[in-house]
């Protein structure tokens, strides 16, 4: 997709500080971060939800997941515990519609967000 901000990242055409690359997945920095660790993990691929990319090609989440927790485990989160967020749609404040799930930790996070 050519108008789409996280393809120009996955295509390298939009700086982005990576943290993680593999085969299907890129992991970058949030450039407005919410938490001490706050990174965004995206397949290469477009799909513009969490619904959509699960309907279209299941493993694919499923690499983003590991992806996600690989994240979590670089950055010393993975036992201290961590949170996954999809925003998914307007209202729950999806503003990039290319699929991505937040890493977020670092900190003690409050349940249930805003
Ligand atoms: P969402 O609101 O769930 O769609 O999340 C989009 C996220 O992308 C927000 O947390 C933004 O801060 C982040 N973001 C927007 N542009 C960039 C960028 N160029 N590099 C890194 N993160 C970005
Ligand atoms: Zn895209």
């Amino acid at each position: 997709m050519t108008d789409c901000l996280f393809c120009k990242i996955v295509a390298g055409d939009v700086p982005a500080t990576i943290v993680r690359e593999s085969d299907r997945a890129v992991a970058f920095r949030d450039i407005n971060p919410q938490a001490p660790t706050h990174v965004l993990v995206i397949p290469r691929d477009h799909h513009p939800t969490a619904a959509e990319l699960a309907a279209a090609d299941p493993e694919l989440l499923a690499a983003v997941l590991v992806e996600a927790h690989r994240v979590a485990e670089d950055e010393g989160i993975a036992g201290t515990g961590y949170r996954i967020v999809f925003n998914t749609g307007e209202q729950a404040g999806q503003t990039v519609f290319h699929v991505h799930a937040h890493v977020l930790g670092g900190r003690g996070l409050n349940w249930p967000p805003g």
